[in-house]
Order: C-alpha cells, then structure tokens, then sequence
C-alpha cells in the first residue's frame, strides 16, 4: 500500500497512524523514543532524531507524502523532506506557528481584514525592548517565543520589576509579552484546507482550561452558546489566517472572548496549532469524518468533505492525576466509568503515568449538550477530577 509519513511519535501521531490505516495507508513514523505511542502503532518506525540525515532520508524513500504531529519539529528538518516529498502542513506554516512573535505578527496582519486581532503585545528579544514595555501591557503574561506548551514557558506578571525578574527566569530568550485579559471564555476552531484553497470546518468548540493544560471540550450541535455571531467571526478569521499561510492540512486556532466593557465582550485570536488539536479529539465520535481522516484526506490530496457533528459532545482529558491517589499509586476505574451511556475511552498507551501528562481522553455523545455533560460530570467525580465551571 501507498505509505504516509508521520514526524512525531505522540498521541496525535497515534490516532493519524489509526486513521491512515483505516483508510488502507502504511504509515511511518519518525522519533526518537523507541516506544513512543505513535511508534508503536505504525507499520514502520524510525527511532532517530529530527535532524538525523539517515532517518529523514529513510522517510523520505518509504513515504509517499509527510506530515508533522507535533509544532516543535525543526523546521529545517521539514524543509529537507520537503524538497523531496509533499509535506502538509508546508515548512513556512509550521515556522510561523513555532514562534510567536511570527505567529502574533501574522495574525496582526490578518486582524486588518477580518477585524479579530490578538492580544495587545511586543516582542522582547534584548534588554532595550524590556525597558520600553508600554505600561498599557501590564499585568501581561510573559511567554517565551519557542517551545511551549500546556502553559509551561509563561509567567504572569503584575508589573515593571515581575517582568524584569520573569524574564531572567526565563534564561532572557526571545519572548512575548502579551496584556493579560479578562477572559469569558475560551474556543478554539479546528479546519482542514486542501492544496486546492478549499476549506473545510467543524463547529466552534468550547474549552476550559485548567494550570495552563486543556481539561475540558464541549461542542453542541444545536449552536453553541456563544451564539452564532462568535462563531461566524471565528471561522472567517481562522480561514483568513490559514488561507494567508497557503496551508495545507488541519489546522486549529484559539480564541478568546474577553471582557471589554461591552455587554458581549470581544473576539481576540490567542495562538495556532498546525496540526490536529487536543480540542478537536471529539471528533473521533461525535462527528461523521474525524480531524485525523481530515489530515489523511488533505496530505493524500484526497477530496475533504464538509464534517458533520452528530451528537453533542463533553471531551475530559486523563491527566496522569488520575493514575495517583493520596501519593500512592491508583489505577482508575474505567469499567465503572464505562457503564455510563456515550462513553467512548481513549488511552494513548503511555507506558508511565505522570501528573499533568496526557494519558488519553474520555469522549462523552449524547443526543443534547445537558446529557452529555451530566454524564461527563458523573465520570469526573469517580475518576477523581474537578468539575468545571458552566457559565
Ligand atoms: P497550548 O498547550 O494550548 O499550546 P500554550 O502553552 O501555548 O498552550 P497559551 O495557549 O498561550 O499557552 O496559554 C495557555 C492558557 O493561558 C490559555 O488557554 C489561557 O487560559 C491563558 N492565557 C494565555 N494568554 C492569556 C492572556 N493574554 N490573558 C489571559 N489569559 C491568557
Ligand atoms: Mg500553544
Ligand atoms: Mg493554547
């Protein structure tokens, strides 16, 4: 069979590995990890580093075409593969979402058309750019430019000497500093562009985080309670900023509604992901066509139809938390959980359980939003998790 390449060997390299095979694809996959949960599941693995020539070249000779699971994949790596094979999404899409003051300077630049701007910020790359911080950005969040993730790389900071302090904490790298805003809620949009300009979405989805890491994302398939115009403002910006990219594959922006003074607040853009998102994991069973076949469609230069959501849907992310009780090792109690009706179990294979690592998902369908969640509230308290907050 015709093989596809993965660079990454995560959780969302796993379920791509699972759709390509559905689909009749072999599937290879680049990490370095020997037991990595995508590694494990796909026909080929290559267990070198990003950057090592004879890896990349061995991916290169099995793949027809390659993807990338993970943002922090060197991009030069990607600009080498892509020299050779189709990789989706391109090198200079994957760049601009590694590094922020790239990424925020793209969304600036699309704010102009689609009006949904980022939060007020600037880049500090040396220590005039500290001293000339505009009072208006603070209290702000100082993020480092690279690598991170699930909140890791950021500090809050109330003034002039905490940002001072903050950004030798954080070895004085390039960073952004962006306002800290009053958030009302959290969304992010997950589409998939084809190499023909197309474009194809799901519904706005609501998250809720918890210290800095995803816990929670609801969908409802008879609106959201955002109210359309959110969500309309939503999807013009996100195809905005991947049409400005040429993006090829799946792609998943954040958003913010903040409070403005206004008695609806106001849409700011707050990051991307190119690939696949943790927010969009329900689309596995509660949606016709999931994000991952929507990533095989769009690397094999398949046709990427418009995914239809089916039932309502609660996602709660399995931190290793739940693997942890009192200090003491716990093993969680899924045959209880699953006699609760819509419960689908994801369990990534992750051979250590740690707090704060994402372990799997539990994805909860039902016919209407208040069931799934009532359901979802119900696995919650027995696996030990907190509840969220619905406003
Ligand atoms: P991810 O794991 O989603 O890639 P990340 O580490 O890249 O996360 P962000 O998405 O920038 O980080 O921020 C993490 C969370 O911190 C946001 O989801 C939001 O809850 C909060 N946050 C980030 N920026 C701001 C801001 N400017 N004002 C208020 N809260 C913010
Ligand atoms: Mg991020
Ligand atoms: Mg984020």
């Amino acid at each position: 069979p015709a093989t596809l390449g993965v660079m990454g060997g995560g959780q969302l390299g796993r379920m791509f590995v699972h759709a390509a095979q559905t689909m009749g694809y072999a599937v290879a996959v680049l990490d370095p990890d020997p037991v990595s949960p995508a590694g494990r599941a796909a026909d080929v693995h290559i267990a070198t580093g990003y950057e090592d020539e004879a890896g990349l070249a061995q991916l290169m000779q099995r793949c027809e075409a390659i993807t990338t699971e993970f943002e922090n994949v060197p991009a030069a790596a990607l600009t080498t593969l892509a020299a050779q094979r189709p990789v989706a999404p391109g090198p200079h899409a994957v760049a601009v979402a590694q590094d922020r003051i790239a990424e925020k300077t793209h969304f600036d630049r699309c704010a102009a058309h689609t009006g949904v701007a980022p939060a007020p910020w600037v880049a500090i790359t040396n220590a005039e750019a500290l001293a000339q911080v505009p009072d208006r950005l603070l209290p702000g969040i100082l993020k480092t430019a690279r690598l991170g993730y699930d909140g890791k790389g950021q500090i809050s900071v109330e003034d002039r000497a905490q940002l001072a302090q903050a950004w030798d904490a954080l070895h004085r790298v390039p960073c952004v500093l962006e306002q800290r805003l009053a958030l009302r809620a959290e969304y992010s949009v997950i589409l998939a562009r084809g190499a023909d300009g197309q474009s194809v979405h799901y519904p706005l989805q609501r998250n809720w985080h918890r210290n800095g890491i995803l816990a929670v994302t609801e969908v409802d398939p008879n609106g959201s309670a955002a109210g359309p115009d959110w969500a309309a403002q939503a999807m013009a910006a996100a195809e905005a900023i991947a049409a400005a990219l040429h993006y090829v594959g799946v792609l998943c922006v954040e958003f913010f509604v903040v409070d403005d003074g206004s008695s609806t607040g106001r849409l700011v853009v707050n990051e991307m992901a190119p690939r696949p998102h943790n927010s969009g994991h329900y689309t596995i069973d509660a949606c016709d066509v999931s994000q991952f076949e929507l990533q095989v469609r769009a690397l094999a230069g398949l046709p990427l139809t418009a995914p239809r959501l089916h039932s309502a849907a609660v996602m709660l992310n399995l931190l290793g938390d739940c693997w942890w009780r009192d200090g003491q090792p716990h093993s969680p109690d899924w045959a209880r959980v699953l006699t609760l009706p819509g419960v689908h179990l994801h369990l990534y294979g992750k051979l250590q359980a740690r707090p704060g690592r994402k372990m799997g998902h539990l994805t909860v369908t039902a016919t209407d939003l208040p069931r799934a969640r009532a359901v979802a509230w119900q696995a919650a308290q027995w696996l030990g998790m907190a509840p969220w907050p619905v406003s």
